[in-house]
């Protein structure tokens, strides 16, 4: 069965538009607080349904842009100008004090996403450790610290998770290898033109991976394009997509560039494109994805390295 009858089927009207999966990375209290209510007011004006990747445990992610300033890094925080980017708060959080739980002060928020009807998943439980860390953690830890996520969120949201993404697309072998325990509908943890089944360590395949194809605001600013001209470029990345999975940032698009976003939305509809949760591009047959093993490489825009997929 072809993509478009698939997505029919599961009452998504397409009339010949081109699906996009809009994905949104929430990673800091700010970006929770703030940006999350912001997005969730432009989705719900244009009827669009999301999934959101969520992080519930300690805000640390100050430090981690600390720890990474670096001169690339120092180049890049000046190109994208990072301080208004991310507010002096973000950049400060879990330096001087330790990070306050976002799971903790925010449920409040992160209930008003299911209850909007998007599709949620978890992103991580201390988003600064997973992306600093992850690479030496082996699948125990890995476990360790997405089951404390998933516990977390559960609780808050009152429903079984079905989804995640790990922050950065930090995935490799042991991820796939530690997510499979949770008997997921989908990943979302590399970078790729291609959903496909993961190959475990031991050669069975895993729970499938939805890789991300299109570039992020902060990976393409000062590189590829500026603020200015970001819309024009990204909507030809958007047309030409073949997976067309966009992701954007609680703390990006929902706070600093909130209103270009939302100028965004509205040429993409201009442009044929409707949106679908991550979820809705899986084909009703799963065996039809090819399989695979995720690696992992670097990343234009991004420091260090990625998970790859197909
Ligand atoms: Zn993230």
């Amino acid at each position: 069965m072809c993509e478009g009858v698939a997505l029919q089927r599961r009452g998504l009207a397409l009339d010949g538009m081109k699906p996009i999966a809009l994905r949104i990375d929430v990673d800091t209290y700010r970006g929770t607080r703030e940006g999350v209510p912001r997005l969730l007011d432009i989705l719900a004006r244009e009827g669009i349904r999301a999934t959101f990747f969520l992080s519930v445990g300690p805000d640390n992610m100050g430090r981690h842009l600390w720890r990474l300033l670096k001169p690339k890094f120092l180049m890049k925080m000046l190109r994208s100008n990072a301080a208004s980017l991310y507010g002096w708060d973000i950049l400060f959080a879990g330096t001087a004090w330790p990070g306050r739980q976002m799971g903790k002060g925010l449920a409040p928020v992160m209930r008003r996403i299911v209850e909007a009807g998007h599709e949620v998943g978890l992103h991580a439980w201390d988003h600064h450790a997973w992306q600093a860390w992850s690479g030496h953690w082996d699948v125990e830890r890995q476990y360790h610290e997405i089951k404390r996520g998933v516990d977390v969120l559960e609780q808050i949201i009152g429903e079984r998770i079905t989804c995640s993404a790990v922050p950065g697309w930090r995935g490799n072998q042991a991820t796939v290898d530690a997510k499979e325990r949770f008997g997921f509908r989908y990943n979302s943890d590399c970078r790729g033109g291609r959903m496909f089944r993961p190959l475990l360590t031991d050669g069975t395949i895993g729970t499938p991976q939805i890789p991300v194809d299109l570039p992020t605001f902060d990976e393409v600013i000062g590189r590829e394009t500026d603020a200015a001209n970001f819309n024009g470029y990204i909507l030809e990345k958007l047309r030409s997509s073949a997976l067309g999975i966009y992701t954007i940032h609680a703390e990006v698009e929902g706070i600093l560039m909130a209103s270009e976003f939302s100028a965004l939305i509205h040429s993409m509809r201009q442009n044929g494109m409707d949106f679908v949760p991550q979820s809705a591009l899986l084909p009703d047959d799963l065996s039809t994805l090819p399989t695979g093993h995720l690696t992992t490489g670097p990343l234009p825009g991004r420091e260090g390295w990625v998970g790859r997929g197909l």
